[in-house]
């Protein structure tokens, strides 16, 4: 190790920063964040730092820099675009055994700024020792997406209560609890933004904690409802990334590709539920699954395509888990349409072209309790799902309503997954093309003058696809 990460403790501790730029300003941010007390030395201020000497936020000595400016720092920076300043800095900081850094030059440096992600009080700090800083930035990116945006609020809630915990547990019981509270319902509370749901499931732990011993009490059961979005696994949220791989059992449907279950903690147990046809006792079996290992102590992570409150029974499940007093989040996902009009490069509304969306279950057209004459309407985009049976009806009744023959459709197989096609057309062709070229769900059927627009292909100045033709 080139070097040794420690936390510096600054509160009110003075720091001397020489220098007035952009560069010495962007350290002084963060050593202000920090709680220090900086004081600058400079013979001019960028407008960024002489904003905070008028705010009070730092103290300013006008002067190029003297030795005798150290003399009370516990922390030097030098900051200054001069380097024999910046290393007569280093060489009187040195003489007095104060650290320092000389910003992007390790030689000059006793000690080096890690990139940071702050979610305080978590701090992570990422360093390359000098060898590759964009090395570095890169990985604090990739943390800072990783890394819940929550996460100093639950590294708050629990500080607050370590207290009462400690006051209500034996010791034994205390590790495995905390366990709890991060992996399970409290912790995904918390990360949702919701403290209050977060206390009572909090409260709920604590007291099954309390009455059953560390070694039996599981703690509680919860369901996560996770839309698993189209398709493409990189299309799900981080925050069902992140109950993903706290889940111990994995439920998930036909419309959850692998790529996106291998996204599920390793260990977790995967279980197809996905609906056989004819099976009307489905949702039934689902559910009873849910409450069973829910009441197991297990998180469950149901896994629907698309959104699970969009055409995915998503409430139904709801209903169960809230009529059974098993605790559930609802975690959004990019439900089919706009992940096909995404693909397919469709806006769904249009300035002048479409000022409404409406989603449609496709499959069940026989009860009128569609409004077609509305669906037929102008300057609106109609998204239909499973509906790819009913193609030939679907286009009979819209031309019925008073649709043209001409109007513009588009059907996306598969959106945003390996094998998509987009297929253009208007009412009149397109249950034709989608005979031919053997259309299967999952697929989308987009009316409105919106599919008539350019492909995304298009506008990258490629050839426009013949309408109806594969794109
Ligand atoms: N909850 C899901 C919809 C479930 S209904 C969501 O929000 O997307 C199932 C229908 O969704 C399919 O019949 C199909 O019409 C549509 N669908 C789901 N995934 C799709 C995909 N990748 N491409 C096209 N259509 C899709």
């Amino acid at each position: 190790m080139d070097h040794l990460p420690i936390f510096l403790q600054l509160h009110g501790r003075p720091v001397v920063v020489v220098g007035g730029g952009h560069v010495a300003a962007r350290k002084v941010e963060l050593l202000v964040r920090s709680g220090a007390r900086v004081s600058i030395v400079a013979p001019s201020l960028c407008e960024d730092l002489l904003g905070r000497v008028a705010a009070g936020e730092l103290t300013h000595t006008d002067a190029p820099f003297e030795p005798s400016h150290l003399h009370t720092a516990e922390l030097v920076v030098a900051a200054t675009s001069v380097r024999e300043v910046n290393a007569a800095v280093s060489r009187a900081a040195r003489e007095r055994r104060i650290p320092v850094n000389v910003v992007d030059d390790p030689e000059l440096s006793t000690f080096i700024f890690p990139a940071l992600v702050d979610r305080s009080p978590i701090v992570v700090a990422v360093s390359s020792a000098g060898h590759a800083p964009v090395l570095a930035r890169r990985l604090r990116e990739q943390l800072e997406a990783l890394l819940p945006a929550k996460l100093g609020a639950l590294a708050r809630f629990m500080g607050i209560r370590r207290k009462a915990v400690r006051s209500a547990l034996r010791p034994a019981a205390r590790r495995p609890f905390w366990e709890r509270v991060v992996r399970g319902a409290v912790g995904a509370r918390v990360l949702a933004g919701d403290e209050s749901g977060a206390q009572k499931a909090f409260e709920r732990e604590l007291y099954a904690s309390h009455v059953t011993s560390s070694a039996e009490g599981r703690g509680l059961g919860e369901v996560y409802l996770i839309g698993a979005g189209p398709g493409d696994p990189d299309l799900l949220t981080l925050r069902a990334l992140q109950l993903l791989q706290q889940a111990d059992v994995v439920l998930y449907d036909r419309l959850v590709p692998a790529a996106v279950l291998e996204r599920a903690r390793r260990e977790a147990q995967r279980v197809f539920v996905g609906k056989q046809a004819g099976e009307s006792s489905a949702q039934e079996r689902i559910n009873e699954l849910l409450i069973g290992y829910a009441r197991q102590g297990l998180r469950v992570a149901r896994l629907k395509g698309g959104d699970p409150l969009i055409f995915g029974r998503g409430g139904e499940e709801m209903e169960v888990l809230a009529a059974q007093g098993i605790p559930y989040i609802v975690v959004p996902g990019i439900t089919a349409a706009l992940g096909a009009a995404a693909a397919a490069g469709i806006p769904l509304t249009h300035r002048l072209l479409s000022q409404s969306v409406t989603f449609v279950a496709g499959h069940v057209l026989d009860d009128e309790t569609l409004d077609w004459a509305h669906l037929a309407s102008a300057h609106q985009t109609v998204v239909f799902y499973m509906g790819v049976a009913q193609l030939a009806r679907i286009t009979d009744r819209l031309r019925a309503a008073g649709l043209a023959l001409g109007h513009p459709v588009a059907l996306v197989e598969r959106a945003t997954l390996p094998e998509q096609r987009v297929f253009r057309g208007t009412l009149a062709t397109i249950a034709a093309i989608a005979r031919e070229a053997e259309v299967n769900p999952p697929a989308l059927l987009i009316v409105g003058e919106v599919a008539a627009l350019a492909s995304a292909d298009a506008l990258l100045g490629l050839a426009v696809p013949e309408p109806g033709a594969i794109a």
